[in-house]
């Protein structure tokens, strides 16, 4: 079984600072769900290849594979190296729209609501950077921020927050990469 020293030290600190039941019954459905990490690596696109640092809940299938396959574009999940070769042959793409371009980076604002995969295919990977997240697949309230390569879409990282706009919450989860 593999868990990071890093994973233990956090969720143990992180149990005691939830004294509602609710937020506690949340973090217990996070630490069932992410105390053992399977996915060991990850690569993201056909040059890029990172260590993962967390477990995150990807389909029951892929709990037992070490390294996994992301589509550096829309961010769609594969088990092997050669179903990614295939996929970049399609003519996939970023979701959302650009809101900000500058050199060679472009930044999108993708909405919950309307590109729901890629949002939770974004929270899946992001998950294997971040310790505590638990939001994954109910995102139509979250509006994201992606920065990417403008040559060839090359996910760099995003922010992701509420879209209510009298939330105090203006940040809710950050991923920029390599991660450090
Ligand atoms: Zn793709």
């Amino acid at each position: 079984m593999l868990q990071t020293r890093r994973s233990k030290l956090v969720s143990s600190e992180k149990s005691a600072l939830f004294e509602n039941p609710i937020e506690k019954l949340f973090e217990n459905e996070h630490s069932e769900r992410t105390k053992v990490k399977y996915i060991e690596r990850v690569s993201l696109g056909l040059d890029l290849t990172l260590d993962t640092w967390y477990a995150s809940p990807y389909p029951q299938e892929y709990e037992k594979v070490e390294h996994i396959y992301v589509c550096h574009k829309c961010l769609k999940y594969m088990r092997k190296h050669k179903t990614l070769l295939n996929h970049q042959l399609d003519d996939c793409s970023q979701a959302g729209t650009i809101i900000y371009e500058q050199g060679g980076l472009s930044v999108h604002r993708v909405l919950g609501l309307e590109s729901k995969l890629y949002c939770q295919n974004l929270s899946l990977f992001a998950k294997l950077f971040i310790d505590h997240k638990v939001l994954y697949f109910d995102i139509k309230d979250y509006e994201y921020f992606v920065l990417s390569h403008r040559k060839d879409s090359m996910f760099v990282g995003y922010f992701s927050r509420l879209r209510n706009v009298n939330s105090l919450n203006n940040l809710s989860c950050i991923v920029v990469l390599p991660p450090f």
